[in-house]
């Protein structure tokens, strides 16, 4: 059986991740994503009604015309996971493909919502819900099975997808850290890793998420996250003045343990914030968290100021706020309330929590850094960087080859100068750049077999 890579976005940036795996007739595409910094660093863009073809233009979105290049028939088109950078162009591209969205319950819903929210482009996408540890069959040759993998990242609910082929499997590695003790689901499923790696014919190829891939060590679990995290919340406890907290909303389970951290030290957590509310109450939704009943979420302006006046009028000290603006973007919640523009008043030596780091790319960097200097000038203490990655580093990706054994290897989900470490360690491993390990770049095709 004829086994090809398209490796058609994420592969000269972190950011719209597509990759499309062809074995004999049938295709899958693993990921279609948004790269959102090419939207951010535009003024009052709104993607919803742009089409596909500006914003492929623009670099926002995979430019899938290499598909055409691909002699078969999509049969799935499988996100891993519910970041806008591996869902947010399926709006965009999936009404082209006459295929059915596959992928674990809160990655489906949050799909599903961005179709709602699509105004350009009908969404007639069929979406099919399969958990982790389960298989489907692909095609008609009864020979391509898919199967999700559990793994654990920064958001509730991912997985790896591996497409078995009677040429061995190829096992989509986007975006994981290895966790053994995640706040939130199942720990990262290591044993069904070794299984495919020594199982049948092996596995054919591995693409790998290299993030980190320049970083020793290891990526620790999001329970020292959340350790780090309880250690500031508990030593504020005697603070009387206001304290308020930020993240990725999408990060169900750091914020699961800020409010749980707030009622602990006596003070009622609220999320304020359009996405705040989106990605908790989905996830409360989907019984993934269960959260304080009286735990308020508000996502529009006018609800958010009131729930900010009653702030004011209760006290602070009775409240800690959890709300969007964690890398300083413009128009989110923090950085409003840095330049004064809701109802909250900062005062001297209030607290401001950062439970993240700030994305390394300039627009974030200078963002941040102006949202920072705002709270400060109005005399907040910022606590900074309270957060673990994601994503593998050196020592992970080591686990993973050992695991999977793979006779091919893609480094994806980095520009050059960010999958160079991943190289050298696969090149330490014995594989051997350009006959093994494939560096590739947006728009290519691998043929495999
Ligand atoms: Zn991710």
């Amino acid at each position: 059986m004829e086994i090809e890579i398209a490796t058609i976005g994420g592969y000269e940036e972190v950011g719209r991740q597509m990759t499309a795996v062809r074995a004999g007739t049938d295709i899958v595409i693993f990921d279609m994503g948004l790269n959102l910094s090419k939207v951010l660093i535009h003024d009052n863009i709104r993607t919803e009604s742009m089409h596909s073809l500006d914003l492929i233009d623009m670099g926002a979105i995979p430019d899938d015309r290499v598909m055409s290049d691909l002699e078969g028939d999509v049969k799935a088109i499988v996100p891993t996971h519910g970041h806008l950078d591996h869902i947010g162009a399926i709006s965009k591209l999936a009404h082209r493909y006459d295929a059915p969205v596959v992928a674990t319950p809160f990655t489906n819903a949050l799909v599903e919502q961005e179709l709602q929210d699509e105004q350009k482009f009908g969404s007639d996408s069929e979406l099919i819900t399969m958990d982790s540890g389960e298989t489907m069959s692909i095609g008609d040759s009864g020979t391509v099975d898919l199967e999700f993998v559990n793994v654990t990242h920064s958001i509730i609910d991912a997985i790896n997808p591996v497409l078995h082929t009677p040429e061995g499997a190829v096992v989509y590695g986007l975006d994981k850290r290895m966790d053994h003790t995640p706040v939130i689901g199942d720990p990262i499923d290591m044993k069904r890793f070794r299984e495919i790696g020594r199982e049948g014919e092996g596995v054919l190829c591995y693409i790998e998420d290299c993030t980190n891939a320049n970083k020793k060590g290891r990526t620790p679990s999001e329970n020292v996250a959340r350790e780090h995290l309880r250690d500031v919340i508990y030593s504020m406890e005697d603070y009387d003045g206001g304290i308020v907290a930020t993240t990725f909303s999408s990060h169900i389970a750091r914020v699961k343990s800020l409010v749980e951290f707030a009622d602990d030290i006596g003070r009622q957590p609220v999320l304020l914030g359009r996405s705040m509310e989106k990605y908790s109450g989905t996830a409360e939704r989907l019984d993934f968290v269960d959260f304080p009943d009286d735990l308020g979420m508000f996502g529009h302006r006018n609800s958010v100021d009131s729930s900010f006046n009653r702030i004011m009028n209760e006290g602070k000290e009775n409240f800690l706020p959890i709300v969007t603006g964690h890398q300083g973007e413009p128009r989110a919640m923090l950085t409003r309330m840095g330049r004064g523009e809701t109802p909250y008043e900062l005062d001297d030596g209030d607290k401001v929590v950062f439970s993240a780091r700030v994305i390394p790319e300039p627009t974030n960097e200078g963002q941040r850094y102006q949202a920072e200097k705002l709270l400060g000038m109005q005399g907040a203490r910022v606590y900074d960087d309270i957060h673990v990655s994601g994503h593998l580093c050196q020592e992970g990706h080591y686990e993973m080859l050992d695991a999977l054994q793979p006779q091919h290897i893609i480094p994806a989900h980095q520009n050059m100068k960010g999958l160079s470490g991943y190289v050298d360690l696969t090149t330490n491993q014995g594989y051997k750049l350009g006959r093994d390990v494939h560096v590739s770049s947006n728009g290519n095709i691998i043929q495999l077999v």
